[in-house]
């Protein structure tokens, strides 16, 4: 029987990448899970489709972390459709360079929705349906705690900011038996950040192990926070960097 049998988890953009790759390790783990993306309806109906032929229960929903209200609505009907949630997954997010004398007040409003208030949101929403094992868990980024060049302040402070929420949500609801952790990953293997893409060579040189992480790498960490075997971590920052930032 799989770790997270019996368990419904919730995974924003879980259409590509990091959000994909969780989406489905949580599934072969045992739990239902849905997901959220914003365009990709293709790439999400194929994770999906994995998923399905598990024989897990799974929903995928289009929905714009940049409005306010979707993800409070996704996720009453992920509650309603699974009969509960007991794992938030806050993935979804995007990573917008250059300096902030040229950065509008548009491109402020959006970074700030999609990386920050989405995941209030998302996490004020699911709270109710939590209780003893409940997991939130936040991606956050290596950039959130060391930034290493210019014009990333901005995508820097969304990720910090998760930080204090992750820390303060642990103390809000530790009493119900609910943890909230944030993993943050380093330069990761994904359309956001190829690999093979201008400006990875410079990213390699700096991790420890000289390699990007895989989508996978990050998703058995979540795995391991989602299960019982993590029941006495909160508020924690696990770093799954390769150590880029030691
Ligand atoms: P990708 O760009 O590869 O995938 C992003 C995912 O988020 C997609 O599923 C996308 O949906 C979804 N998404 C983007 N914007 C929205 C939105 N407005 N509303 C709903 N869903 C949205 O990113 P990664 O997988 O690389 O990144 C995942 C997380 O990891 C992000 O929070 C990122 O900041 C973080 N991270 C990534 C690193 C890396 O090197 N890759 C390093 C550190 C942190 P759709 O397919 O529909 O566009």
């Amino acid at each position: 029987m799989g770790k997270l049998q019996g368990k419904r988890a919730l995974v924003t953009g879980g259409s590509r990448g990091i959000g994909a790759a969780i989406a489905q390790r949580l599934a072969a783990d045992g739990a239902d899970v849905a997901i959220t993306y914003q365009r990709s309806a293709d790439a999400a109906n194929k994770v999906v489709d994995e998923i399905r032929s598990t024989g897990r229960r799974v929903m995928a929903f289009a929905s714009d972390n940049a409005d306010d209200r979707a993800i409070e609505s996704v996720v009453s009907s992920v509650a309603a459709e699974f009969g509960g949630l007991d794992i938030l997954v806050n993935n979804a997010g995007i990573f917008e360079v250059g300096s902030l004398e040229k950065t509008s007040l548009e491109d402020i409003e959006r970074n700030l929705a999609i990386n920050v208030k989405a995941v209030i949101l998302a996490s004020r929403a699911v709270i109710p349906h939590l209780g003893s094992g409940g997991r939130i868990i936040n991606i956050g980024s290596c950039l959130a705690t060391r930034v290493p060049g210019p014009g990333i302040a901005l995508y820097a402070l969304t990720k910090a900011a998760l930080i204090g929420l992750t820390k303060g949500l642990a103390r809000d609801l530790g009493a119900n038996g609910t943890t909230v952790n944030i993993v943050h990953p380093g330069p990761t293997d994904t359309d956001m950040n190829p690999a093979a893409g201008e400006g990875a060579e410079g990213q390699r040189q700096r991790i420890a192990l000289g390699h990007f992480g895989s989508p996978h790498d990050i998703a058995a960490s979540v795995a391991f926070l989602a299960s019982e075997d993590a029941r006495h971590i909160t508020g924690a920052e696990l770093a799954v960097d390769g150590g880029i930032n030691v």
